[in-house]
């Protein structure tokens, strides 16, 4: 399947994409909060301040701590009036160029995604269940790839951390979006850090590769589980992952596999109620944390 990242060459990399610092309103300066990240295992990082006149319109430059086993991409959380309700829009871009020109006031949201997108970001909805990002709203962002369909601040700041229930509708209507998982850690007294986040496969820990496979889909999310393997073959979809207490299948409408035990590490479903349209795995541990595939077109060859 060409959207899934398994047998494509290289390894998976954890990161995070969505992160601030004290160049925004994050309570830790850049290098400390990549240092921490980097303590917890994780391959790569994008600091996404707040792209605002107030902050200056940062583009936090994280280049100085790249090296051969830690990578950054540069990225910001664009704004823009106005959402359906009337809020600002959040937009993650990551994969900014450090020049990247200041909003305009008179900037749309779906103008500044657009730019974004243009000058070869990844651009993901953030979390949209939080602020009530309405499905126009979302229809209307059409140079997102992505719908950030989990967010730990926002878990922990109103309890609406997860947005798949957008995702889905998307996806229902015939969007081809991708899903991505991240803290938005800002290292408050909140939880907000090493919660959820990206495993990117590419052949190499480079921003390139890493910004090439996340615009392809070759990732999965996840607050814990790993997914192993998932393969389509016929009208048969396997999983592998590690020891889990549920392996759900999903997609448009009410069609589902599902498996229940203790200690599951694989399950097989059929796919002919998805031909057509998509299905997604989530796996779902013993704790409750949960691993989420990207959207699987079943055309897509
Ligand atoms: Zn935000
Ligand atoms: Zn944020």
């Amino acid at each position: 399947m060409r959207n899934l990242p398994f047998n494509q060459p290289g390894r998976f990399y954890r990161g995070n994409l969505h992160t601030h610092s004290t160049r925004s309103d994050g309570k830790l300066p850049p290098e400390e909060v990549v240092a921490a990240y980097r303590a917890r295992g994780y391959d790569f990082l994008a600091l996404t301040d707040h792209f605002t006149e107030r902050f200056g319109f940062p583009i936090t430059d994280t280049r100085q701590w790249r090296d051969d086993g830690f990578t950054t991409l540069l990225g910001a959380e664009l704004h823009a009036p106005a959402i359906e309700v009337g809020e600002p829009w959040h937009i993650v871009a990551v994969g900014l160029p450090p020049d990247f020109a200041h909003t305009a006031p008179d900037e749309t949201g779906p103008a500044l995604a657009a730019r974004a997108a243009a000058s070869g970001a990844f651009v993901g909805m953030a979390h949209p269940a939080w602020y009530s990002l309405t499905l126009d709203d979302a229809e209307g962002l059409a140079a997102a790839h992505a719908v950030e369909i989990y967010n730990e601040t926002c878990a922990n700041d109103n309890g609406r951390g997860e947005s798949w229930h957008l995702a889905d509708m998307l996806l229902a209507r015939g969007r081809r979006t991708l899903a991505y998982a991240a803290d938005d850690a800002h290292f408050t007294a909140r939880p907000d850090s090493f919660a959820a986040w990206v495993q990117v496969r590419a052949a190499h820990l480079d921003p390139a590769a890493l910004l090439a496979a996340l615009k392809a889909g070759h990732f999965y999310s996840s607050q814990g589980p790993e997914l192993h393997d998932i393969t389509v073959e016929g009208d048969r979809l396997r999983v592998a992952c590690s020891p889990a207490a549920a392996i759900f299948l999903s997609g448009r409408g009410s069609p589902h596999g599902a498996l229940l035990g203790d200690g599951l590490t694989e399950a097989e479903f059929p796919t002919g109620a998805f031909s057509g349209g998509y299905c997604r795995v989530t796996v779902v541990d013993a704790a409750g944390k949960r691993a989420w595939s990207n959207p699987i077109w079943l055309d897509e060859r």
